[in-house]
């Protein structure tokens, strides 16, 4: 509708100062997700921006890129690959280290789901360094899959994240910039 396609989903982002540490200007989504269009618009943006493309499944970093994740591989009719924590997923699996600003984390994939015949889309809610992102396309990668495409609801672009993921053969799309 006029009024979907006018929807500002820039002003439904809270921006919460000094979370979680002092110095970071949080992009709150949950009042994104709370509207009643403002959670479908964005997932119609997202899956809009790659329909092009043969994806056969959407990666989703846990936590927030599980609800979008889960939505463009709906709108899309692609299976849902959930990118965890370490110790979440109950099969075998594949990990991936990365670099926080104090400390290593830890990323987990089942180690059965992807191959060589894939052609994965990452989904997240925001990338700032893109650390994570970078570190989802490598453990990605490991399996043998073609990932060279991430959509996110906002990208960060003075934190260069969606540079340094270009840099890696990853082709960016942000809903908000
Ligand atoms: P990065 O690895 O630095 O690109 O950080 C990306 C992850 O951290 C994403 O999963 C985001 O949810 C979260 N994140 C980083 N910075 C922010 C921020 N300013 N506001 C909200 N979430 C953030």
């Amino acid at each position: 509708t006029l009024y979907e396609d006018r929807l500002d989903l820039e002003a439904l982002v809270r921006a919460i100062p000094n979370y979680p540490k002092p110095g970071i200007l949080f992009r709150d989504i949950t009042t994104l997700i709370e509207h009643p269009q403002g959670l479908r618009v964005t997932i119609e943006r997202m899956a809009e921006a790659v329909r092009e493309h043969s994806f056969t499944h959407v990666a989703g970093i846990e936590a927030r890129g599980f609800i979008f994740g889960t939505g463009v591989a709906m709108a899309l009719g692609l299976g849902f690959v959930p990118v965890r924590k370490k110790g979440k997923l109950p099969g075998q699996t594949i990990g991936q280290n990365y670099a926080l600003e104090y400390g290593v984390d830890t990323i987990e994939i089942h180690d059965d789901v992807l191959d060589a015949s894939h052609n994965v889309l990452l989904v997240d809610d925001l990338v700032a360094t893109g650390g994570t992102a970078i570190a989802a396309v490598n453990l990605i990668r490991r399996t043998g899959a073609t990932i060279d495409k991430a959509s996110f609801v906002i990208d960060l672009p003075d934190i260069g994240g969606a540079e340094k993921l270009r840099d890696n053969g990853v082709d960016v799309h942000a809903v908000l910039t």
